[in-house]
């Protein structure tokens, strides 16, 4: 990334990283992707059971390869090759697991987490785990809640609609529309919105942030 470009971003990550801790979450910055999978892999302690919700974040990063390769116990429902029945009770017992990893759609400037779910399971993970991890790049920083959702309406949906070729409006025009986006036409990819203000145990969440574009 462009220095001048990180070295805003880095004086967003300070405010961010300040709020999240008057919020109860805790939070890390990771100049590069490869520290922040290190980050993660340090915080997991070995043989602790992993579920995980979609992130194209923690693909860049790598840390789920690692992770199947090494001692821990991942609940992978994306594994090549399952039927969507497999799929759905490995999501299903992911869900119970020790630790729950995924991205964020947005973060705020306040610490606040922005999270839309088609099936729920982001939602369901991140607010029942025991404990969560989320990585994200220094790209998901908004000013606030509506800037967050504005940015999974018009910018994450689309892009994911074409990355897992689904059908939506958004992924035909690149907007939302919220009204024709019914099913049996269509199946939302956004059913759920989740805007976790803070947490009730403290350090439940941890978030983990990178100073590099990653995920949409
Ligand atoms: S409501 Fe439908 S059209 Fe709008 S962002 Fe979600 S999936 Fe896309």
């Amino acid at each position: 990334m462009d220095k001048s470009k990180l070295s805003y971003y880095e004086k967003l990550v300070s405010v961010v990283l300040q709020n999240l801790k008057n919020n109860y979450i805790d939070g890390f910055y990771c100049r590069t992707s490869e520290e922040a999978k290190n980050k993660v892999l340090n915080i997991i302690p070995p043989g602790a059971s992993i579920g995980m919700a979609g992130s194209v974040t923690l693909k860049e990063i790598g840390v789920m390869d690692e992770l199947m390769q090494g001692g821990w116990k991942v609940y992978n429902q994306y594994l090549p090759g399952l039927s969507s029945e497999e799929s759905l009770k490995i999501r299903k017992e992911g869900l119970g697991a020790d630790y729950f990893l995924t991205g964020t759609n947005a973060i705020t400037l306040k610490g606040e987490l922005v999270n839309m779910s088609g099936m729920s399971n982001k939602i369901v993970g991140l607010t029942n785990s025991k404990k969560v991890i989320l990585v994200a790049g220094v790209n998901k920083i908004v000013k606030d809640v509506k800037e967050g959702i504005e940015r999974i309406r018009n910018l994450c949906a689309p892009v994911n609609a074409k990355r897992v070729n689904f059908e939506t409006p958004c992924g035909e025009t690149g907007f939302c529309d919220y009204d024709l986006c019914r099913p049996p036409k269509y199946r939302r990819m956004c059913n759920q919105l989740l805007i976790t203000e803070g947490d009730w145990e403290k350090d439940r969440i941890t978030v983990v942030l990178v100073g590099e574009e990653l995920g949409f």
